[in-house]
């Protein structure tokens, strides 16, 4: 363990990717901890659910057939927030109080495998790698409408973060504006870049090799580490080695990389609690807006609730609401948490 002062005192940490701070509060982890610490039950694995909507051969709402794929399957989502043809809005008068614009955009549902109980923790490495194929292929295909110029890939795991489906799969949602996040961060990058003549993300890359007491796990072409500036417990950002800004740019070795340090991140969560780790992880990437961005750094961010069991989970309300996010455990003692765990499945242990 990191032995510095400042580690072990309240303090605030600063995201220079989108300009927030976190406050940590160290000091706070010897607190009596009075709340649920139970285990979840597994539950037995169904392989083919005849109510789920993603699995094959079934019939989704809106009378869809799914085909019988062996493999991933992409569709349009059948009640999309985004549409494709939105007329512009003409009715509302504009002012600096009252703002709306039209957001056209198109919303897909990719499933990953057509077992119903599998996750990206327990596929296998070369079909996540059809997974990165696919989204690969979303990006481009997507990015190239002249309307579309983001792409938005994610996945919600597990019904803790509201996913309404255990089946593996994730959405892609393109849309016409770059939305706040990214915007952010493509912002911040530029600007570092201007400033520093490097890119931010190559420059934090090689910092927290030098440091490594955030490192989870890496491989050829992949960095998973806990930020400095995390907010959830396990938060990790995945950085690729190499400067890329979008899947577009990768070759067949990154792509290859990208799923096994996939598999290798999610393993280890899931290794955390024996449970099947719920988050939030998506892509940031370059814009598809026709324009360079030799700024951009592909990276993924994994935020994931749980605190400290399968069921306890960390809320951001109160101050968090409020004022700003704040943890009580170190980015760097949970990397060193994460980095002490195997790369072998539990349910696979003997
Ligand atoms: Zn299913
Ligand atoms: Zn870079
Ligand atoms: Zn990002």
């Amino acid at each position: 363990m990191p032995s510095s002062t400042w580690l072990q005192v309240p303090h605030r940490r600063f995201n220079p990717l989108n300009r927030q701070w976190v406050l940590v509060s160290p000091h706070r982890t010897q607190r009596p901890w009075l709340g649920e610490v139970a285990k979840s039950e597994e539950t037995p694995a169904i392989h083919y659910n005849p109510n789920c909507y993603l699995c094959p051969g079934n019939t989704r709402a809106g009378g869809h057939k799914n085909p019988q794929y062996d493999g991933v399957f992409v569709f349009d989502n059948d009640y999309a927030a985004l549409l494709p043809d939105t007329p512009p809005i003409t009715d509302l008068p504009q002012d600096d109080l009252f703002r709306a614009e039209r957001e056209r955009g198109i919303c897909r549902v990719i499933c990953f495998h057509p077992d119903h109980d599998l996750t990206l923790a327990r596929m296998q490495t070369r079909d996540i790698e059809r997974v990165v194929d696919a989204w690969t292929a979303q990006y481009r295909e997507l990015g190239q409408q002249p309307e579309i110029r983001y792409v938005q890939i994610f996945e919600n795991r597990g019904a803790m973060m509201g996913a309404s489906n255990p089946h593996p799969h994730c959405q892609v949602w393109a849309t016409e504006h770059v939305p706040d996040e990214p915007r952010m961060e493509q912002l911040t990058q530029k600007e570092y870049r201007d400033i520093h003549g490097t890119c931010m993300l190559c420059d934090t890359l090689q910092r927290e090799i030098q440091l490594s007491q955030r490192i989870v796990c890496e491989n050829e072409e992949f960095v998973a580490l806990v930020p400095f500036w995390a907010v959830w417990p396990f938060e990790t950002l995945v950085l690729s080695c190499r400067h890329v800004g979008s899947l577009a740019e990768m070759d067949q070795t990154q792509r290859a990389a990208l799923a096994e340090i996939l598999k290798q991140v999610t393993t280890r969560y899931d290794n955390l609690f024996e449970v099947s780790f719920p988050y939030t992880m998506g892509f940031h990437q370059s814009p598809t807006d026709s324009s360079p961005h030799p700024e951009w750094h592909f990276h993924a961010h994994f935020y994931p609730p749980l605190l400290r069991s399968a069921t306890v989970r960390k809320y951001m309300v109160g101050f968090e609401m409020l004022g700003m996010p704040q943890r009580d455990i170190t980015p760097e003692s949970a990397a060193e948490r994460l980095r002490g765990l195997s790369n072998l499945h539990y349910t696979l242990k003997q």
